[in-house]
């Protein structure tokens, strides 16, 4: 009888670990499906070519970037609100400013605004050489966090006004804004290496903005309207500044 109690215990514990396992597989394979949905329907189907840019979105795990209870909802095709009242953009915006950047191994790139990590996460998939700031300090904490969980030792974030860009590490090849601006930060454009790609929301910061595109070329810069688009403001010395 107890060698009987025994065994069916040890059988029950074995079945249970089994299916906590298999239930943990099944939730990974769960997300895998819906980034090659994601990739095929929302990035390809619309105007995402570069392939380093749809491998590096097929790669980063999004869902565990965002609150854990929109984990389901991580790859739609819409923005999800993070902590403190900010957002994580839709994953076709990442994707499309990504793209902008014309970014190739090597390049040295600077983030402002943190967020959730994932833009960043984005980035780091496609070169080695990433910097982000991140102005609420919970954000940039839990941002560092994930990523480095995450295995992102190539992502420095810090804490602080990107208003400023990250001068010690200037100058930048590529240089992205994710948050909405009324006009480019001065110390940003210096910071722009020579051919170098700047992408920013620009416009009114409380309702829509122009994805806009700037590009140095010996010195001047060229700029191209990508399309309309809808961030969280650039909080911080930004308000003080007159257009
Ligand atoms: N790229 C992020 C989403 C950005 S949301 C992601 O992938 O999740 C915009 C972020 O910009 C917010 O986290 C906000 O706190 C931050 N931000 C606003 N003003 C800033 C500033 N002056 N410097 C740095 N970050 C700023």
């Amino acid at each position: 009888m107890r060698k009987k109690i025994i065994f069916l215990s040890i059988f029950l514990l074995l079945a249970v670990l089994f299916i906590l396992l298999t239930a943990k597989d099944l939730d990974e394979s769960y997300f895998r499906a819906e980034r090659e949905r994601m990739v095929r329907y929302q990035l390809k189907a619309r105007d995402i070519t570069d392939p380093k840019v749809l491998k590096a979105m097929l790669k980063v795990p999004r869902h565990l970037f965002v609150l854990p209870e929109y984990k389901r909802e991580a790859y739609r095709d819409y923005p999800l609100p993070i902590d403190e009242g900010q957002t994580i953009s839709q994953p076709y915006i990442v994707a499309l400013m990504t793209q902008c950047l014309k970014l190739k191994p090597g390049d040295k790139v600077l983030e402002i605004g943190t967020g959730s990590g994932y833009q960043a996460a984005v980035l780091a998939e496609i070169t080695d050489k990433v910097f982000s700031i991140e102005i609420r300090s919970g954000l940039a904490k839990k941002a560092a966090e994930t990523l480095k969980k995450l295995g992102y030792k190539n992502v420095k974030v810090k804490w602080g006004d990107g208003y400023f860009g990250w001068p010690e590490y200037a100058p930048f090849d590529a240089i992205i804004v994710t948050c909405a601006a009324n006009h480019i930060p001065p110390p940003l454009i210096k910071q722009l290496a020579e051919g170098g790609r700047l992408v920013i929301p620009l416009g009114s910061t409380l309702y829509y903005q122009t994805l806009t595109l700037v590009t140095k070329k010996k010195g001047k810069l060229k700029i191209k309207y990508i399309m309309g688009v809808r961030f969280v403001p650039m909080v911080g010395e930004i308000t003080k500044r007159k257009k």
